[in-house]
């Protein structure tokens, strides 16, 4: 089966017919890093990054180049309140970011460009434009001149013909869906104190969309297969991108363009300015793990808006419980010496059921569909496994089919963990406690174990481990 994808450009699912046959160059906007991103702005990135792995899950090389914003309105504002230099500023927001990356299990990049380190190739993008008299310089900055490119709105459709010639927006935050000539490179003026760049094009800095026309265009070329983001950055932000790159170069800019939608709170977008955000230390700090808030933002199809409830986290919590048992089961069935021969049935379930997985994730990636199929299997298994009808080789098979989701999902524990000798010594010490009903000796060194880190959870084929 192939993949489909619904392309924002054409508005219709397409088939993914890669630049390079397998191979993928995926670019998606990245974090202005002059605070800490909240859970929806990682609901973008955990979108971009089940795309990636489910590319990579059907085989194709993936290039992922994600950007670091350092260098905006915003941020220049912050880092003279707090009268720190530009870079140290944005040091402690952009080192912040990955930490959070990581705890939310959401691969890195392979690239994270910064801005900061890319103006050269973001002037030679203006000067192409300047000479191809497409921008033009004013009195405070270079501006793109959008009547001069006929194909301007064809991502976002937004309405030409309430277009002002010559109207003209410099700040980096766009209120209202209007077309208007927006800055490629905005002069030096007081208020930006030590922040510009002495180029060719003049003592300045650059605007927020050619940053990412530079570096996306610099790492994975033109076009390139895939760009992503969150829905509001499909106007002005892309069309923007997407005007003056191929304005510059008369070449697209790329084939497909993804984008997920918002999550929610009480039916209106989380964000920093309606203060409805939630961060990820905030959920922390209310005692919600990292892996119940990745499965609760990635459960819902990536087009469809997510209402965000403390009620949601809960229930993420228990449907990561429910597939984390059924992991641990597994594992314990698989390591155990008793003899339950293989069961034919478990060929044919294991197959249907990835087939209908691919189905649903090869359907515009169909998350939703995909882990109800993964559900039905736990349920299914289960049964059997009362049953005591899955033996040694079975649950091994079961549990690599689970893992083989998981580099999907990225959410089980899936990872065999080195356990000590000195930790195994423990957990028999207290199978043997058990046996002889020894209850205190066993919880204490339930206790012990736990402190070097591990879980131990008792079941029908005795004790498991896991990692605390
Ligand atoms: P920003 O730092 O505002 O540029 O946002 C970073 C990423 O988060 C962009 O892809 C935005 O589209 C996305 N984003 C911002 N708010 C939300 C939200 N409430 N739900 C989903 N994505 C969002
Ligand atoms: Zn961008």
């Amino acid at each position: 089966m192939t993949l489909k994808l619904y392309n924002t450009l054409t508005r219709k699912k397409e088939t993914f017919k890669p630049i390079k046959k397998g191979h993928a160059g995926l670019y998606t906007c990245g974090p202005t890093v002059y605070d800490f991103a909240h859970i929806g702005n990682f609901r973008a990135y955990i979108c971009g990054d089940i795309l990636k792995r489910y590319l990579k899950y059907k085989g194709f090389k993936v290039n992922h180049v994600m950007n670091i914003t350092d260098v905006d309105d915003k941020i220049i504002k912050g880092s003279r309140q707090k009268n720190k230099p530009l870079n140290k500023f944005t040091k402690e927001y952009t080192e912040a970011f990955f930490e959070d990356l990581e705890k939310l299990n959401i691969n890195k990049a392979d690239f994270s460009p910064k801005a900061t380190e890319h103006i050269k190739e973001m002037v030679v993008i203006i000067k192409k434009l300047l000479d191809k008299k497409i921008a033009y310089k004013a009195k405070d900055g270079i501006y793109f001149d959008i009547s001069k490119f006929k194909d301007y709105g064809k991502l976002s459709h937004v309405k030409l013909e309430e277009l002002e010639i010559g109207k003209r927006i410099k700040a980096d935050q766009y209120e209202k869906e209007q077309a208007q000539d927006f800055a490629l490179w905005k002069f030096w003026d007081k208020d930006d104190g030590d922040v510009f760049w002495e180029t060719d094009i003049g003592k300045g800095r650059p605007g927020w969309h050619i940053e990412c026309s530079a570096m996306s265009t610099k790492y994975l070329g033109q076009p390139f297969d895939i760009h992503g983001g969150g829905i509001d950055l499909v106007f002005p932000h892309h069309e923007n991108e997407m005007a003056q790159t191929e304005a510059a170069t008369g070449k697209k800019f790329v084939n497909y363009w993804f984008h997920n939608e918002h999550l929610l709170v009480n039916g209106r977008k989380m964000s920093k300015s309606l203060g409805n955000f939630f961060t990820l230390r905030d959920l922390f700090n209310k005692g919600y793990n990292a892996n119940a808030i990745r499965y609760l933002l990635l459960s819902v199809h990536y087009r469809q808006q997510l209402n965000f409830t403390e009620e949601s986290v809960k229930a993420a919590e228990n449907a990561i419980q429910r597939l984390n048992d059924f992991v641990v089961k597994l594992k314990s069935i698989k390591n155990t010496n008793k003899k339950i021969p293989p069961n034919k049935k478990i060929k044919p379930i294991i197959e249907d059921t990835r087939k209908n997985f691919e189905k649903e994730m090869d359907d515009d990636l169909n998350i939703s569909n995909a882990l109800a199929v993964v559900f039905e299997l736990v349920k299914k298994i289960n049964t059997l496994i009362m049953e005591n009808k899955i033996g040694k080789k079975d649950a091994e098979d079961i549990y690599g089919l689970m893992r083989d989701f998981d580099s999907v999902l990225g959410v089980l524990e899936t990872k065999e963990e080195k356990v000590s000798v000195e930790i195994q010594k423990l957990v028999k010490e207290r199978e043997k406690a058990r046996k002889e009903k020894d209850w205190n000796q066993a919880d204490k060194l339930r206790d012990e174990i736990k402190e070097k880190g591990f879980e131990v959870k008792d079941t029908s084929e005795g004790s498991v481990l896991g990692k605390v």
